[in-house]
């Protein structure tokens, strides 16, 4: 980590940190963050103890999860569980399985979550959660005694009022569902206490979809902002999991021309446009982008292609100083969880070129989760239409909200997000006072 870095104080004593300009590369993901809510705060006039108060995790939480493999062996994995903010609701977030998972980044996309469900002013707070482990190495089996290991350790940290896991990065339907039986050991059937769940256990239509639709609805509002429009715009998208591959769904049926898309191990491309649909079947078959006719590419050269539309939609810091420059889209839409950082978004900025954050690019997801969240409440079920029509209301709210922000301050999107979101977490944290 870089000296220069915005350090992050722990206490009200402390004086708030200075803002690092240029932004410096090598930033933790959670300095990152904060490099960006300094910003804000900065614009909103917050008083330094605001600023500490609203930076600070709520909880952090580490837990050993021995695993005893199936060869008899036992490894130790450790868990995290980061409650960034619960001022505004109940805290939501995902829980990532990856061998990089640790604490640092979990804090990060933790308080990135407060912000997102602040701009999409849904009444969560943020938490974020995650094992360091890589699911690719275990069976079934391990997996499942994973996940219930887990949650044996934390069960009486989260819950449908309490904080609300979902799926992120490796995790799916599947994992949520045993998350929600071994918390019923404990608690009883409470399927609010996750989200992403199978529609068997009380998911909702249209979560599995929600975030790449957002992404999808949001690239429209923006392309439209720029004097253009998604029919015809040609589309590059790095990473095709859940966000990945729906996003690109989605902006396909919106009449986008999709050219390029790929996963960790690289990706397809196609002038003339991919057949999204096709792609996603072969994935979901086999592993893997394939495709006859399709021309191979790296990741490098996905985010380098010339296209209206890049969406970035697999991990952190995947558009950094040494290779923003690299980039040729005009629009850059963050799929992902902070995949340009701040040094990056600066020569992307100076380039004109326009970033629409994570913050509110991928709230589709958190969105849907409040839609599930409210149906276990209510024991109701909605309808995939009135899941759908919702979220393109709550996301085009939440780009207006967004977009005016920016303006009033004359600043890029970014800022605006975090400028509107902290405004309404702070409002919340001052009303309740204490
Ligand atoms: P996923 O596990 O379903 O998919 C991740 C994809 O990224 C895979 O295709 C994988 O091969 C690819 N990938 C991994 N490392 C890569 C690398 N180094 N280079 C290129 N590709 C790589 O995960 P997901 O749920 O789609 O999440 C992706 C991102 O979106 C994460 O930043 C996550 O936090 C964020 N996000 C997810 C959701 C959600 O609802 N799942 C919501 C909001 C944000």
């Amino acid at each position: 980590m870089s000296r220069d870095a915005p350090v992050i104080p722990h206490t009200a004593e402390m004086p708030a940190p200075a803002i690092a300009a240029p932004p410096a590369e090598q930033l933790s993901t959670f300095d990152a963050v904060n490099y960006q809510l300094d910003r804000a705060a900065r614009l909103l006039g917050l008083s330094a103890e605001t600023q500490v108060g609203l930076k600070t995790p709520f909880r952090e939480v580490m837990v050993e999860l021995p695993l005893r493999r199936d060869d008899g062996t036992v490894r130790t994995y450790h868990g995290y569980r980061v409650q960034h903010d619960n001022s505004r609701g109940p805290m939501k977030g995902g829980l990532r399985y990856h061998p990089s998972v640790q604490l640092d980044e979990v804090r990060a996309l933790a308080s990135l979550m407060t912000w997102k469900t602040a701009v999409v002013d849904i009444p969560f707070g943020g938490a974020k959660g995650g094992i360091d482990c890589d699911p690719a190495e275990l069976s079934p089996r391990e997996l499942e005694h994973l996940t219930r290991l887990f949650v044996s350790r934390l069960h009486r940290l989260i819950g449908a009022d309490e904080d609300i896991p979902a799926p992120d990065v490796n995790t799916n339907a599947q994992v949520m569902a045993w998350i929600v039986d071994e918390y019923a050991k404990y608690h009883g059937f409470t399927p609010g206490v996750v989200t992403g769940k199978p529609l068997q256990l009380g998911g909702s239509a249209g979560r599995l979809s929600a975030t790449g639709r957002g992404v999808a609805v949001i690239a429209e509002r923006a392309l439209a902002d720029a004097g253009g429009a998604l029919r015809g715009a040609t589309v590059a998208v790095q990473g095709f999991g859940n966000v990945g591959s729906w996003a690109a769904h989605s902006l396909a049926a919106l009449g986008a021309r999709v050219v390029a898309v790929s996963d960790v191990r690289g990706g397809v491309h196609r002038r003339d446009g991919l057949d999204v649909d096709a792609l996603m079947r072969g994935a979901a078959q086999t592993g893997r982008l394939d495709g006859e006719g399709l021309e191979r590419l790296t990741n490098d050269e996905l985010l380098a292609l010339d296209v209206d539309v890049l969406v970035p939609a697999a991990l952190e810091d995947a558009i950094r100083a040494d290779n923003a420059d690299a980039v040729r889209a005009r629009l850059v839409v963050e799929g992902a969880n902070a995949p340009v950082t701040p040094a990056a978004d600066a020569r992307l900025e100076a380039r004109g070129v326009t970033v629409v954050p994570d913050i509110l690019a991928n709230a589709g997801g958190v969105t849907v989760s409040y839609f599930e969240w409210v149906q276990n409440t209510q024991r109701y079920r909605w309808s995939a239409a009135r899941v759908d029509e919702e979220l393109v209301r709550t996301l085009s709210a939440a780009y207006d909200d967004v977009r005016s922000a920016a303006r009033e301050f004359g600043v890029p999107l970014r800022v605006g997000a975090f400028v509107l979101a902290m405004r309404r977490v702070a409002e919340a944290t001052t009303l309740r006072g204490g």
